[in-house]
């Protein structure tokens, strides 16, 4: 198949991706935007908390972001799963798993993360995630006030729980065999927030939302929804670490970045934006880091056919 030249290759169409391909459509760049449309949050039942769209479901930003894609001539929507990426001289090349080639002088990731539900061994974890349980407080929390929290970690609890008494003051802490720090466990069950540090048997539910937390003492222990504090997710794809990007010093939240604010990486032409970038940024901020990082190309694109502009046949 013969491999068609871009100014911009987009890999991976989530909120950070498409965001990105609609300023690349805009600033009338070509490019090939390949996606996969496979996101970790079409897990959920709705997402919160970005403007216009509070309560929508994942999938209907999706179809709104790719339908309003269509009237930008220059932007090449692919739906598929790219499965090789290599650097050459002055570019990039993406290859998909239906044997597509194409290149272009800038290669920008917006493949996202993964999560790994078995890493928590919390078995029943997979019927309640993004139903009743769920990774982030902003996102969900304000659905669950006042209800009996279940708080699965052991980590970083002393910033959680303060926290997540925003949203309620009934909450048990879940370590799962996990000893707590013996300082804060005597904290929490003195602002009386008890701590379980029993192995965690199963979690039970009725139709995705959780009903007990099942020790292995035991024990059933009804809560009815519930937060997970511990990191377990990781990069969708390993394209970065193969083009020889190499991450940041670690962010507030423990997870290493992969490329600064703006995107820029430690390679010349890549870019690398939302959750791919640094772990779990959230609609709103991938939809800002995708843009902006495509306002920073253009720009550039800009200024370097400007800098020729005198050399240009008229
Ligand atoms: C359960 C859950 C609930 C959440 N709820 C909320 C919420 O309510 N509000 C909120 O703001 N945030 C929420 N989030 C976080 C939010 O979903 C992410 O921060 C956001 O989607 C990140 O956007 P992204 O574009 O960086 O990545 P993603 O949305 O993950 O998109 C990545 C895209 O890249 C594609 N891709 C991956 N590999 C390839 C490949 N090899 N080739 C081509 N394409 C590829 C995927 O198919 C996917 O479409 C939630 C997350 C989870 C897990």
């Amino acid at each position: 198949m013969a491999s068609q030249h871009y100014d911009l290759i987009i890999i991976g169409g989530g909120p950070a991706g498409q965001s990105a391909a609609l300023i690349a459509g805009r600033t009338r760049m070509k490019t090939a935007f390949i996606n996969a449309e496979s996101p970790r949050n079409f897990v959920t039942t709705a997402s919160h908390g970005f403007l216009t769209r509070d309560g929508a479901h994942p999938s209907e930003l999706l179809a709104v972001a790719k339908e309003q894609l269509h009237k930008y001539p220059t932007v090449n929507y692919i739906a598929g799963k790219v499965s090789e990426v290599s650097r050459l001289a002055g570019g990039f090349s993406a290859t998909t798993a239906q044997g597509a080639t194409m290149t272009a002088t800038r290669m920008l990731i917006a493949t996202g993360h993964r999560d790994n539900l078995d890493q928590l061994d919390l078995p029943g974890i997979e019927d309640v995630y993004g139903k009743s349980v769920y990774p982030c407080p902003f996102c969900d929390g304000y659905e669950h006030s006042d209800e009996a929290l279940a708080i699965f970690g052991h980590g970083a609890i002393e910033h959680f729980v303060p926290m997540m008494r925003i949203w309620s003051r009934d909450m048990i802490v879940f370590t799962n065999g996990n000893p707590l720090d013996a300082k804060v466990k005597a904290e929490l069950q003195a602002k009386g927030v008890p701590v379980e540090e029993a192995g965690v048997a199963s979690l039970r539910s009725k139709g995705g939302t959780l009903t007990h937390v099942v020790l292995d003492d035991g024990r059933e222990i009804a809560r009815q929804s519930g937060f997970v504090v511990e990191e377990f997710s990781s990069p969708a794809t390993d394209f970065a670490v193969r083009l020889g990007v190499i991450a940041n010093e670690e962010n507030d939240w423990g997870m290493s970045e992969l490329a600064g604010a703006n995107g820029t990486t430690n390679i010349p032409g890549l870019y690398i934006v939302g959750d791919a970038r640094m772990g779990f940024a959230g609609i709103a901020a991938a939809v800002s880091e995708g843009g902006f990082c495509v306002e920073m190309i253009a720009h550039e694109v800009a200024m370097e056919r400007w800098a020729v502009l005198l050399e240009e046949p008229k």
